[in-house]
């Protein structure tokens, strides 16, 4: 074949809406091969005993890049699809079929650098040609330099609200041309080939994540245009059961199946055409909070996973596996915490509330170490987003861009405040269905009477509380 060729390397950006590199690389040249490897490493076993990237999630990858191979086929193309190190396979291609460059989105973490680095190496003269595509702002956009990011996000958001920067997304391309013929589009690969077992869906879900582009945008018309659920957005966005309360684009977003930019826009349309009011407002803001801390990570790299985070902070923190896994596996003896983390077991996603509570619980109320609480939301989160979720943990552990000193959740406060009627502890905690209203909240305080009234025997049938904190004392 001729030399006027490019591999468009997929990566966190499954789409093929508002997709720079494919974008740019089909107004350039005649032959684009779109390739997604499958990393290995990302299947790998953690130190801690569970993958890096558990079923949950792999499952929506795998669903993910099914879909992005089916709609390439239908605009005449394919998805060449890998198995292994992407610095080594999307070398071996570009070899094999002699392209010039090779364009992709650039990565955001640690892992994502070295791979960039060593992929540079092996292409010799040929280009890997990196774009910032994954955030509402791109990096070029903003007022001042990535060092000096604001370390406050009010700061942040402040310095980009009503600037008029922010680019329509691109279309969707009408044509892709066929892969070359000498090239084999290779096989998506089975959870079970990548080391994973199964997940059956569970119906008290929040709702059926299916990963792709496709089902993506279908969840934001739904979201946005036919339910109009946006429209109390900010009434709703703490609560925790079913689908309505927030608009769960996350696990799309963290894959790239939607851009951020294109729900951005869709947004303001939705604004222009039906109404703005304050959940208009909040949405974008929860939006900015994300390019916010995809900016955070890459001005602070490497320290954002390290004990003392961003801020360079000593923690009392210890590296307990026993209280870990009490938390992990939701047999704490406090029922807001042991709901939210069997939602999390079951169906790999936790509300911003639930996810706010755990953490501040295994950090502050366990002081155990709160890198493995991230390592663990990493495994299990279907919506894992590298920034996201360390520049989180960052901020409720104390060590990231909280303003705030010692921020503090007080987990018995925000579950009678948050589930005040005790539905949400009920729908994961069957064992307790017989307690009504907010008293499911205080198990660990029922009497012997009690115990044998709703047949809860603690100790037998569901755990004591490994702690009570003090503070807590406020709120029997
Ligand atoms: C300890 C901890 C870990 C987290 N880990 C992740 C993670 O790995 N991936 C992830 O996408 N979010 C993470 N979050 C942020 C937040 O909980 C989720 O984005 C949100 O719950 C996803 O549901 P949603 O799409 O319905 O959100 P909505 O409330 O509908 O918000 C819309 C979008 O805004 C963004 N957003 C909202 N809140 C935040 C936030 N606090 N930080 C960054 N972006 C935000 C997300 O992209 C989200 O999809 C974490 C939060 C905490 C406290």
């Amino acid at each position: 074949m001729d030399n006027q060729s490019v591999i468009v390397w997929f990566r966190n950006d499954l789409r093929l809406h508002d997709h720079i590199p494919l974008s740019q690389a089909l107004q350039r040249y005649d032959h684009v091969i779109p390739v997604y490897c499958f990393d290995t490493r990302q299947f790998r076993t953690h130190s801690l005993g569970f993958p890096k990237s558990g079923p949950f999630r792999t499952k929506f990858l795998l669903e993910s890049v099914a879909d992005l191979r089916e709609s390439l086929r239908r605009l005449g193309s394919d998805l060449v699809v890998r198995v292994g190190h992407p610095e080594k396979e999307i070398a071996k291609i570009c070899r094999m079929v002699n392209t010039n460059d090779v364009y992709a989105n650039k990565g955001v973490s640690r892992e994502d650098h070295g791979i960039e680095m060593t992929l540079k190496q092996s292409l010799g003269k040929r280009r890997l040609k990196l774009f910032e595509g994954n955030t509402i702002i791109l990096p070029d956009d903003l007022p001042y330099k990535l060092r000096e990011l604001p370390d406050i996000f009010t700061a942040f958001r402040k310095s980009v609200e009503g600037r008029k920067l922010i680019a329509e997304p691109l279309p969707l391309p009408q044509i892709v041309p066929p892969l070359p013929k000498d090239i084999e589009p290779g096989y998506i690969p089975t959870m079970a080939e990548l080391k994973m077992s199964e997940v059956p869906s569970d119906p008290r879900s929040v709702m059926e994540f299916t990963g792709g582009e496709t089902f993506g945008l279908q969840r934001v018309r739904n979201y946005i245009w036919n339910t109009r659920n946006i429209q109390s957005y900010k009434d709703t966005r703490n609560h925790m059961l079913g689908e309505s309360y927030s608009s769960k684009f996350s696990p799309w977003l963290a894959n790239g199946s939607l851009s951020a930019r294109y729900i951005y826009h869709e947004i303001r349309r939705f604004e222009k055409e039906v109404l703005k009011n304050d959940s208009t407002f909040w949405l974008i803001f929860e939006l900015l909070w994300r390019d916010y801390f995809h900016f955070v990570a890459q001005k602070y790299g490497k320290k954002l996973l390290r004990s003392g985070g961003i801020r360079d902070k000593k923690g009392p923190w210890r590296y307990d596996k026993e209280l870990f896994q009490s938390w992990r596996e939701g047999k704490t003896g406090v029922p807001f915490i042991d709901a939210n983390m069997r939602e999390l077991n079951t169906t790999g996603f936790m509300s911003n509330r639930g996810r706010q509570n755990v953490a501040s619980f295994l950090v502050k109320d366990l002081n155990v170490d709160w890198r493995m609480g991230a390592a663990y939301f990493e495994s299990m989160l279907i919506d894992f987003d590298y920034s996201s979720n360390w520049g989180n943990w960052n901020y409720v552990a104390g060590v990231g861009n909280d303003p705030r000193e010692n921020r503090y959740f007080n987990v018995l406060y925000q579950a009678q405040r948050y589930d005040p009627n005790g539905d949400y502890v009920r729908h994961w905690l069957p064992e307790l269905s017989a307690i009504k209203d907010h008293k499911v909240h205080q198990v660990f305080r029922l009497t012997e009477y009690e115990q044998n009234l709703f047949d809860i025997h603690l100790g037998a049938n569901y755990p004591w509380a490994i702690t009570m904190p003090a503070a807590w004392i406020e709120y029997y």
